[in-house]
C-alpha cells in the first residue's frame, strides 16, 4: 500500500501449537496490509490474568495503512481464525494466534468491540517492550492527563519482568 497514511501498531502472541509458525503466519497474513512494514524481535512471556497455561510467544509489527480501524479489525479476526482461533473460548486463555490493533494514527475510540488504542497495553510489557523497538517516539493519545505519552516513555516505566528475548525471527524482522 504504498503512500498510505495513517501509522498502526499491531501486536501478535500465541500460546498453542507451534507458536513461532503461528506468529509468522500471522505476520505474513498482514504484510500486504501496509506499507513500510516491520517486525519488532520475538519474546517469550509469561501468561497473565490466567496463569496456568503455557508460556507466550509475542512480538509487534507497524506499517501504514489506509485501511479503517473497523476493517483492519476483521480482517485481523480472519487471520486469527485462520490461525485457527475459536472465539468464545475462555477469556485470556490459551490461543495459537492474539492480533490486537494497538494504535490506529491519533484515533481514540472507545466501543467494546473496539477500543484503541488498546486499552490494556500500558501495563503490558510485552506489548510496550516489543513494541519500542519500532516506535518508541509514537505518541499515545486517550490516556488522562498531559503531555500525551510516548511508547518509550510507557515501555520504561512497565515491569519487564517476565518479558525474555528470543532469537527467533519473523520475516520482516
Ligand atoms: P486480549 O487481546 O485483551 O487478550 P481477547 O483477544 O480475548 O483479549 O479479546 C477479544 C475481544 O476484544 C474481541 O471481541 C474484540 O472485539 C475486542 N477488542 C476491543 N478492542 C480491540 C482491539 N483494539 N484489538 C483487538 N481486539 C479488540
Ligand atoms: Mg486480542
Amino acid at each position: 500500500m504504498p503512500g498510505a497514511s495513517t501509522r498502526v501498531a499491531v501486536a501478535l502472541g500465541s500460546n498453542s501449537g507451534d507458536r513461532l509458525a503461528n506468529l509468522r503466519f500471522g505476520a505474513e497474513s498482514l504484510v500486504g496490509l501496509f506499507s513500510e512494514f516491520r517486525c519488532s524481535r520475538v519474546f517469550e512471556t509469561e501468561p497473565r490474568y490466567v496463569y496456568n497455561q503455557a508460556r507466550f510467544l509475542n512480538a509487534c509489527c507497524t506499517g501504514r495503512t489506509d485501511i479503517s480501524a473497523e476493517e483492519l479489525l476483521g480482517v485481523m479476526q480472519q487471520i486469527e481464525r485462520r490461525a485457527g482461533r475459536r472465539h468464545g473460548g475462555l477469556r485470556y486463555g490459551p490461543r495459537p494466534l492474539d492480533l490486537d490493533l494497538l494504535l490506529h494514527g491519533d484515533q481514540v475510540i472507545a466501543d467494546p468491540h473496539l477500543t484503541v488504542p488498546h486499552p490494556r497495553m500500558r501495563d503490558r510489557g510485552f506489548v510496550l517492550i516489543p513494541l519500542a523497538e519500532l516506535a518508541s517516539d509514537w505518541p499515545v493519545p486517550g490516556l488522562p492527563g498531559s503531555p500525551v505519552p510516548t511508547i518509550g516513555e510507557l515501555a520504561a516505566a512497565v515491569s519487564a519482568e517476565g518479558v525474555v528475548l528470543t532469537r527467533h525471527e519473523l520475516p520482516c524482522g
